[in-house]
């Protein structure tokens, strides 16, 4: 089999645990970070710790020079038309706060102008919608439902049966309702699905409605050119593509993000503050109230960095080759049912196994060194309408090899043999 070239930086996967040589196999909860990007962070730390935006010292000068250029990396990774289009968040669920508490305010406003208006509340909240879709991740669903919940808009579900989005059916919430909005994964965290948003984005913009995408799980695992999708907004988060955890990003076009009401206050997000009133500052800065994770920017910048020196390109082939072999073999094991049939899967293969409970499994395969996830992977409308509560992940990433993949069927193989047999 081919050598992986780009696991010899990733020093946590060379360690046994349990006796055992770690097979990790959850990075569909998080990715490992590159030995560049924990000396990028040790750098920082050593040498330019100060904050940001504020001082005029040479500390936070070097601070402020290395944030901004984190941006103008990841503006090019994403390819993103502006650097200003970036902004610094906790992470993906809050990106989507981000949007979703600006559109809620801009939804109350409107329904409050229809009242002055006359049209009264009901017939003003009744013209807005968004739509989510059945499997996403409940960061991209529950605080869409609040929204609704809080504005008076209506929520509308995408299915998808078997794994798959149903655009039939997403085309006929769109042409009955005035939709704001559609958020909608990349790919999804449970069954891997790939999304296909060439065909989503321009479907909900020939009906007037913007796009979020919640690309968490898609940013380290597809290609992502914001301008060729054509989306409104793309959400991703650090951790789950070889940074550190804390720190995410939302992108926006400009022009939305112009509109967007900013919903979080403070210091280095203002232009002028009186008694009466505040005005704020430009974008993206208006969106990143108070002091950001600096050092989380900067190592997420490193790890784009390093993504982007190592050929993501063959990354993503080695994981697709990768993924196709552990679909094979992950399936062809007894008893094993795998969740979902998309057209297109990365990152993740989810499976239920007859006879044997997902915890059960995950935590006996712990013990013979192999990490993964069981659970219902903060996916609970997708788990639903697969018959499921609960369910194994496997999810690996461009430094997982296919001799990890067999040790994981072989040790898979030996503890359902074992839990049916208990429980029979
Ligand atoms: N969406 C998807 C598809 C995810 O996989 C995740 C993380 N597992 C999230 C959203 C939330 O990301 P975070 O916890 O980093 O905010």
């Amino acid at each position: 089999m081919k050598e992986n070239i780009w696991r010899k930086d990733f020093p946590i996967l060379d360690q046994e645990i349990y006796g055992k040589p770690l097979v990790y196999l959850d990075n569909a909860a998080t990715s490992q970070m590159p030995v560049q990007v924990m000396e990028r962070l040790a750098e920082h730390y050593k040498t330019e710790h100060a904050n940001i935006h504020r001082g005029i010292h040479y500390l936070s000068e070097k601070s402020t020079e290395a944030v901004e250029q984190a941006r103008k990396t990841i503006k090019g990774f994403v390819k993103a038309s502006e650097a200003e289009e970036i902004i610094f968040t906790q992470g993906t669920t809050d990106s989507i706060h981000l949007v979703a508490a600006g559109i809620a305010e801009e939804l109350l406003r409107e329904a409050a102008g229809a009242m002055e208006d006359n049209a009264g509340l009901a017939g003003a909240v009744s013209r807005a919608g968004i739509v989510t879709t059945q499997m996403e991740h409940h960061s991209n669903y529950v605080p869409w439902q609040q929204v609704c919940r809080q504005t008076g808009a209506q929520f509308f579900v995408c299915p998808a049966p078997d794994g798959e989005l149903d655009l039939d059916a997403l085309e006929e919430i769109l042409k009955n309702n005035r939709i704001r909005l559609v958020a909608c994964a990349h790919v999804s965290n449970l069954t891997g699905t790939v999304n296909p948003l060439d065909q989503i984005i321009p479907l909900a913009h020939r009906y007037g409605a913007e796009v979020l995408v919640d690309g968490a799980q898609g940013i380290l695992h597809q290609p992502v050119n914001v301008q060729e999708l054509d989306c409104e907004y793309y959400c991703f988060s650090g951790h789950k593509m070889t940074g550190p955890t804390g720190i995410g990003v939302l992108y926006g076009k400009r022009a939305c993000l112009e509109k967007l009401p900013p919903v979080r206050f403070g210091g280095g997000m203002v232009d002028i503050v009186t008694e009466q009133k505040t005005t704020w500052g430009p974008v993206p800065h208006r969106f990143e109230a108070g002091t950001p994770n600096i050092a989380g920017i900067i190592g997420l910048g490193a790890a784009v960095e390093y993504l982007l020196e190592h050929d993501i390109e063959a990354m993503h082939a080695w994981e697709d080759d990768l993924m196709a072999y552990a679909l094979e073999k992950i399936g062809a094991l007894p008893y094993v049912r795998i969740l979902g049939h998309p057209k297109k899967r990365a990152g993740a293969i989810a499976f239920a196994v007859d006879g044997a409970h997902p915890y059960d499994i995950a935590s006996m395969i712990d013990k013979a060194g192999v990490a993964v996830r069981s659970g219902n992977h903060c996916a609970q409308p997708m788990l639903q309408a697969l018959g499921e509560s609960a369910a194994v992940r496997v999810s690996p990433a461009f430094y997982n090899t296919k001799e990890e993949v067999d040790t994981l069927c072989e040790v898979l193989e030996k503890v359902i043999t074992m839990l049916r047999r208990f429980q029979s």
